[in-house]
């Protein structure tokens, strides 16, 4: 049986940069997309060329990456504006990336209180951003900002905004938990509904972590369909912060029920990778590695005396 194809999307250098305390210099950016290349992840997140200045400067200087596209974080055009003259886009147009990462709006209430503007404006706005992308030979993805808090409220408007972008050549739409707080049974029930409109190649998962379900949520995502994670180095991230990839990827690996089904660009020889890449995050950070992280901590698969350990020397299959 041919595997199906999971896509693995890091953010720590956009969503995991805007975690308070944290500013990365672009030498301190150029060594971790290194290292996310080297491991093998398919899509690295640089940043949100325009809205910040340094950066416009690191995707200005380029990266020479060998396994990962690089990506440009934006958000959807202005109301009032054409595509073409609005400068946000330009700046994503002009970060010479092959893929952009757009976010937009899919809750009804947030296109009301936070942008004031109509259900059909916002729509418009989307349709038009991605038409743009595409024509300009971008590989365009649409982040739905707070999908599932949409889709609870307003299934039908949250499906317009994400149709809106597919029909008009999206490759990816990405499901996006903001406030974290959709729970794993949340996720499967959505996306296998969603999945009927749109196909599961084409959906990603982007999950926060405030109820502790980031990579939960994830992995429920990809069983109900969707094919790609985005998640950072460490869960970096606001608040509570994102999927921890460190978690995800060796989870992909190890997991039977997952490798016999899903095939990642992470190759099992580079698995090694993501503890260096665990410890640079740190030694940037300039935090004492966590030794508990699952797969990355010091002291995993380390045991102390007692039931388990016991359980395991019977059988190793235990642990
Ligand atoms: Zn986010």
């Amino acid at each position: 049986m041919s595997k199906e194809r999971l896509y693995i999307f890091d953010t720590t250098l956009r969503d995991g940069a805007q975690t308070q305390g944290v500013h990365f210099s672009i030498d301190e950016k150029t060594k971790i997309a290194h290292a996310l290349d080297s491991l093998g992840v398919d899509y690295i997140e640089g940043g949100w060329p325009g809205a910040n200045p340094s950066d416009t400067e690191f995707f200005q200087k380029g990266l020479n990456l060998k396994n990962s596209i690089f990506t440009a974080f934006g958000m959807t055009k202005k109301t009032g504006r054409s595509a073409e003259n609005d400068p946000g886009l330009s700046a994503l147009i002009n970060s010479n990336t092959n893929s952009v990462c757009v976010v937009g709006k899919s809750w009804d209430f947030h296109v009301d209180v936070a942008l004031g503007i109509s259900n059909e404006e916002n729509l418009e706005n989307i349709k038009e951003t991605t038409k743009h992308f595409v024509k300009n030979n971008k590989e365009f993805m649409f982040d739905a900002e707070h999908f599932f808090d949409g889709y609870k409220a307003n299934p039908k408007y949250a499906l317009e905004c994400i149709k809106a972008a597919y029909e008009n050549g999206a490759k990816w739409i990405v499901l996006c938990d903001t406030n974290g707080g959709t729970l794993p049974h949340e996720v499967t029930d959505t996306v296998k509904e969603v999945s009927k409109h749109i196909p599961g190649e084409n959906l990603g998962i982007h999950a926060h972590n405030d109820t502790g379900n980031a990579v939960a949520n994830s992995i429920a995502a990809v069983m109900s369909g969707a094919r790609q994670i985005q998640g950072t180095i460490n869960g970096l991230g606001e608040r509570c912060g994102n999927a921890n990839l460190m978690s995800i990827i060796p989870t992909f690996h190890l997991k039977k029920e997952l490798s016999d089904k899903f095939e990642i660009n992470i190759k099992e020889k580079n698995i090694k990778h993501i503890t260096q890449c665990s410890r640079l995050l740190d030694e940037i950070l300039n935090r004492k590695p966590n030794k508990h992280l699952p797969y990355v901590g010091a002291a995993a698969f380390s045991h102390k005396g007692g039931l388990h350990v016991s359980a395991v020397q019977k059988d190793p299959k235990n642990l």
